[in-house]
């Protein structure tokens, strides 16, 4: 059985009002997810929406995150928002190095890095994103370039910090596509990234480091990922704005636990 226990985050991205995003948790608490310890859940609604969906779970066991943060503490970064701004709304985690910030907002490894560091000076727990595009998958670089982007993240993260980070591999090709890397796939990229993780900070201590896997995952294909022994949960995009099918997502993982 895994050490781990699983974590289903859901994505909203620039979707729901704070209006909208309070009426999809009581919709998602009504169906008792939050209210057992088998599987951890994290909503990451826009940032508008942080403060009321705080207040909306309140009492449950759902954790609120962010999609994004800069790397500065405060100052003359008009339109930024700062870790300790985020925990002010008892934000706990936040996602960086997505691969949307990467590609349409030019995000580099360097900035991810200082993301990460951000973070974590902050005790935000960083969902580090990882993943190679189709073409660098076709080229056979898959591993090169998450080997590139994991090592550039967490550069200078100390081992005690090391258990607070939760990675996530999402090949940026499943994303929002419909397309899902097949379980044997992710495994695969996942047990690479678990021994890079042991290499910098220890066998122990990577085992205790929770992989998440993102990309178009849903209810009907998530039963078969969970199962793989480095997958400990999911990052949800399209699938986590809809209650039924998070809900379902959750249950799955809980169930995936006790294998
Ligand atoms: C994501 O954006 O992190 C994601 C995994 O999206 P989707 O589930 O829609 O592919």
């Amino acid at each position: 059985m895994s050490k781990r226990t699983p974590l289903i985050a859901g994505n909203w991205k620039m979707n729901k009002t704070a209006t909208e995003g309070v009426e999809l948790v009581k919709e998602i608490s009504a169906a008792s997810v939050g209210s057992h310890a088998s599987v951890n859940v994290v909503l990451c609604p826009p940032f508008t929406a942080l403060s009321a969906v705080g207040q909306a779970i309140e009492g449950s066991l759902i954790a609120l995150g962010a999609q994004n943060i800069h790397d500065k503490a405060n100052g003359a970064f008009t339109g930024e928002i700062s870790a300790s701004m985020l925990r002010n709304l008892h934000v706990t985690h936040v996602i960086i190095g997505h691969s949307e910030r990467r590609s349409i907002f030019g995000e580099d490894d360097a900035f991810v890095n200082r993301k990460v560091l951000a973070a974590l000076s902050a005790t935000l727990k960083p969902i580090l994103c990882v993943g190679e595009l189709l073409a660098e998958r076709e080229a056979n670089q898959t591993m090169e370039v998450v080997r590139r982007q994991l090592e550039a993240g967490l550069a200078g993260v100390p081992a005690a910090k090391a258990e607070s980070v939760i990675i996530a591999y999402e090949p940026v090709w499943a994303i929002g596509t419909g397309k899902t890397a097949t379980p044997a796939m992710a495994q695969e990229v996942h047990a690479f990234i678990r021994k890079l993780l042991a290499q910098q900070f220890g066998a122990d201590t990577a085992a205790r480091i929770l992989i998440l896997y993102g990309g178009s995952m849903k209810p009907d294909n998530a039963d078969a990922l969970l199962a793989e022994q480095d997958i400990d949960g999911g990052l949800i995009g399209g699938a986590a704005l809809d209650a039924k099918s998070f809900t379902e997502l959750v249950r799955i993982a809980a169930k995936s636990l006790s294998r």
